[in-house]
C-alpha cells in the first residue's frame, strides 16, 4: 500500500507532535557530559517518503550528535564491503537482551560482539570498514554516511571532546574484543573512529533521508544517488528489527513494527520498506536510551499510516 496523500500526511505529523510535545518523561543522558545539555523541549518530526516528499513538523532542523543511529549506516556500509556472510560470521546478528554498553553479553558469549547495534558489535563493525588506517576507514565511513543523508555531515567537536574524555567503557569493551582476537585493528583507534562517528551531527530531517535511502533499495531518494545495494538493505534492516531499540527491540515491534535505531542524543529513524522513513528527535529518554517522544510519536504514526510491517490490512 501507498502512504495516504497530503494533506493527510501532515495533519497526521502534526497531530502526533501536539500530542506528544507535552509529555515529558524521560531524562536526557548525561554520562556524556556534553549530551545534558541537550534542550529537552526539543521536538522534531519528519518523513521522507521514496519519491523523495518530505513532511516535516517541529524543531526537523535542530542539529545533534547522531551516537548509536550511526551504526545503522556503519553496518550498512560494511555490508556492502564484506556481505552478508561475512558480517554473520564475525560480528552476528542475535540480541544481547542487555544494555548497549554492556560487558557482560562479551563475557557469557565467548567473546562474541553479538551484533552491530550495540557497542561491542559496531566497535567491531567499524573495524570492518574499508581502508588500511584508522584516518581512512574515518574517511570512507563519513563520506558514506553523508552520502546517506545527502550531505557533507559536520562533526561536533565539543561531543567528540568529551565523550573521548569519559568513554573508559568503550576503551575497555575495545580492549577485552582484542583478547578474544575479536577486533581485526588497533582497539584505541577504531573506540576513536567509533567516537568520531557518533559525534556527527545531524537533524530530524536527515535521519528521514537516511532512513528513506533503506527504504529505497540502497538509492537516496533526495539526491537520487545510490549508495548501497537492495540486499545491503535488506539485511541491514532485519538487524535493526531484531536488534536496534537495544533490549526493548521486542517491545518496539511489538507496538510499531518497523526496523528502527535510536541514540542516546534522543534521535530515532524508523523505516517503512519500499515506503519512506520518520526521523525524530526529542532529547528525553527512557531506560533503555530510547527517546520517550520519539517512541510514542512513531507508534501513532506507524498505527495511522498503516506502516506496520506485520499488518496483512
Ligand atoms: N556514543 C555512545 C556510546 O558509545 C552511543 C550510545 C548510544 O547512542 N546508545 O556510549
Amino acid at each position: 500500500g501507498e502512504l495516504p496523500a497530503e494533506p493527510r500526511v501532515t495533519a497526521l505529523l502534526n497531530q502526533a507532535h501536539a500530542r506528544w510535545a507535552e509529555v515529558t518523561a524521560g531524562e536526557v543522558a548525561d554520562y556524556i557530559p556534553a549530551l545534558a545539555e541537550a534542550d529537552p523541549a526539543l521536538f522534531g518530526l519528519s518523513l521522507t517518503e521514496v519519491d523523495g516528499t518530505v513532511h516535516r513538523v517541529g524543531d526537523t532542523a535542530a542539529a545533534f550528535t547522531i551516537q548509536s543511529i550511526s551504526k545503522a549506516f556503519v553496518l550498512a556500509l560494511v555490508c556492502e564491503a564484506i556481505g552478508h556472510e561475512e558480517v554473520h560470521r564475525i560480528v552476528g546478528v542475535n540480541n544481547t537482551g542487555l544494555p548497549f554498553n554492556s560487558v557482560i553479553a562479551l563475557e557469557l558469549n565467548d567473546g562474541s560482539p553479538m551484533n552491530p547495534m550495540v557497542n561491542a558489535g559496531a566497535i567491531a563493525t567499524t573495524a570492518l570498514m574499508p581502508g588500511t588506517s584508522a584516518q581512512e576507514k574515518w574517511w570512507t565511513l563519513h563520506e558514506g554516511l553523508s552520502r546517506f543523508a545527502g550531505r557533507s555531515l559536520e562533526l561536533d567537536e565539543r561531543v567528540l571532546r568529551s565523550e573521548s574524555a569519559s568513554n573508559h567503557r568503550n576503551q575497555g569493551i575495545a580492549d577485552l574484543l582484542t583478547s578474544y582476537d575479536r577486533l581485526y585493528a588497533d582497539p584505541a583507534e577504531m573506540v576513536d573512529v567509533y567516537t568520531r562517528q557518533c559525534s556527527l551531527l545531524v537533524t530530524a530531517d536527515d535521519l528521514a533521508t537516511m532512513g528513506a535511502t533503506l527504504a529505497d533499495g540502497g538509492i537516496n531518494p533526495v539526491t537520487g544517488e545510490r549508495v548501497v545495494t537492495p540486499e545491503v538493505c535488506r539485511d541491514t534492516l532485519s538487524v535493526l528489527a531484531a536488534c536496534g531499540m537495544y533490549e526493548l527491540s521486542g517491545e518496539w515491534l511489538f507496538e510499531i513494527g518497523l526496523p528502527a535505531k535510536s541514540g542516546v542524543s534522543g534521535g530515532i529513524v524508523a523505516i517503512a520498506p519500499g515506503k519512506g522513513a520518520l526521523g525524530a528527535f526529542s532529547p528525553p529518554l527512557d531506560r533503555a536510551g530510547n527517546s520517550v517522544r520519539g517512541q510514542r510519536a512513531c507508534a501513532a504514526l506507524s498505527r495511522a499510516l498503516g506502516l506496520n510491517l506485520f499488518a496483512s490490512r
